[in-house]
């Protein structure tokens, strides 16, 4: 058998590897690290291809393709949304991903990206309350308790200052388990019995629920002036978490637009209401939050560019360490032409073996 040359291996992270890594950096950091890399990505959008992502539905849940490129790399994800995985012990949300190099179309990089997934959309998540939320925000409610949650919650405190979050679910359980796991972490933790506990005196209120259906997590009388609301649930057609009456109140802060109006809370405004990009915000061209009454909201779906920066970074962070393995996952005869040629030269070796 041939040995593949270096350029044909393919270095992998595991999630094994993935989780040795965010550990040898620290999980906040990591967070810290990634907001400023995908705020970087941010500043220059222009650059980069983009389109909604390809999905592909069924009754219970979705599976979505997420590509990107800068020209010189070129990244994609694959995802599932199934919110009712977690009924057969299965997860909600999974994920993996892939970089490549442009110029020659090889992939640099392959990786699992579940738990790159939360990080990143946590993230995404401090970043913009980082340029929206009001100065002062020390309180967040954290509503919906599931595997995103205590990544948004540690995001929140690395990013933004966050002192106390304020805990919900339906599921007492899952409220259980998120306040045991962000214990001794540096934040107050309060667990609530009713949403309209958690969101009492915050200035953040984090809605992170799964369920396939026009939920109304919050109602326009729970919101209160000045606070900001991150919508990371709500990312599919016929699947929100806010009343209506909350989006028309609040200036709405979106990563892409022909992405959101399908797939973000704004699925439920007419197809003009006016909303502001985020990377404006970033880049200074559009106004951010308008004055300290206003609600804003980050009506987050998830962006292809999140991942890509997400990858980048992981792909950067790998130098030097032996976090990944290479996978022999590229054809690579030595002439390029005669791949037939490698495949009978195989045959002649395994016969003789
Ligand atoms: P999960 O299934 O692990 O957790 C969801 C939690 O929401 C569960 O604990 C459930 O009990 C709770 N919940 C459901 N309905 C509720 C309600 N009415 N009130 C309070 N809690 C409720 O899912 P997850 O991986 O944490 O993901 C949460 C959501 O975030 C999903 O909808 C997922 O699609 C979405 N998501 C969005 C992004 C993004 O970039 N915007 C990224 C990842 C996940």
């Amino acid at each position: 058998m041939s040995t593949p040359s270096r350029h044909a291996l393919v270095p992998f992270v595991s999630v094994d590897h993935m989780m040795r890594l965010v550990l040898h950096i620290g999980v906040e950091q990591m967070m810290l690290d990634l907001a400023l890399a995908i705020e970087a990505d941010f500043r220059r959008w222009p650059e980069f291809d983009k389109t909604p992502r390809v999905a592909s539905h069924s009754d219970i849940g979705v599976i979505e393709l997420m590509p990107t490129s800068d020209g010189q790399q070129y990244g994609f994800k694959y995802v599932n949304g199934h919110p009712s995985n977690t009924r057969q012990g299965l997860q909600t949300v999974t994920a993996f991903g892939v970089l490549a190099d442009v110029a020659t179309g090889y992939p640099v990089l392959i990786s699992e990206m579940t738990i790159l997934t939360a990080l990143r959309t946590a993230a995404t998540s401090a970043m913009a309350a980082k340029w929206l939320a009001p100065r002062y925000a020390r309180v967040m409610a954290m509503i919906g308790n599931g595997a995103q949650a205590e990544f948004q919650a540690l995001a929140m405190k690395a990013v933004c200052g966050i002192e106390e979050v304020r805990l919900y679910d339906i599921d007492p359980a899952a409220t259980r388990k998120c306040a045991a796991n962000l214990a001794g972490r540096g934040l107050r933790v309060v667990s609530c019995a009713t949403a309209e506990d958690a969101i009492l005196g915050a200035q953040i209120i984090t809605t992170c629920t799964a369920d396939k259906q026009y939920a109304t997590i919050l109602t326009d009388n729970m919101v209160g002036g000045g606070v900001h609301i991150n919508a990371v649930g709500g990312d599919c057609p016929g699947k929100t978490e806010l009343h209506r009456d909350i989006l028309l109140r609040a200036g709405i802060f979106v990563e892409y637009p022909p992405q959101t109006r399908i797939e973000g809370e704004i699925q439920q405004l007419a197809p003009d209401h006016p909303v502001t990009e985020l990377w404006q915000v970033i880049c200074g061209t559009a106004k951010g939050r308008r004055d300290a009454g206003q609600v804003t909201l980050f009506d987050s779906v998830g962006f292809a560019i999140e991942d890509f920066s997400a990858l980048r970074h992981v792909h950067k962070c790998l130098q030097g360490t032996g976090f990944y393995q290479e996978l022999d996952m590229i054809a690579d005869p030595d002439d390029p032409r005669d791949l037939f040629g490698m495949l009978c030269r195989a045959e002649a070796a395994a016969s003789a073996a």
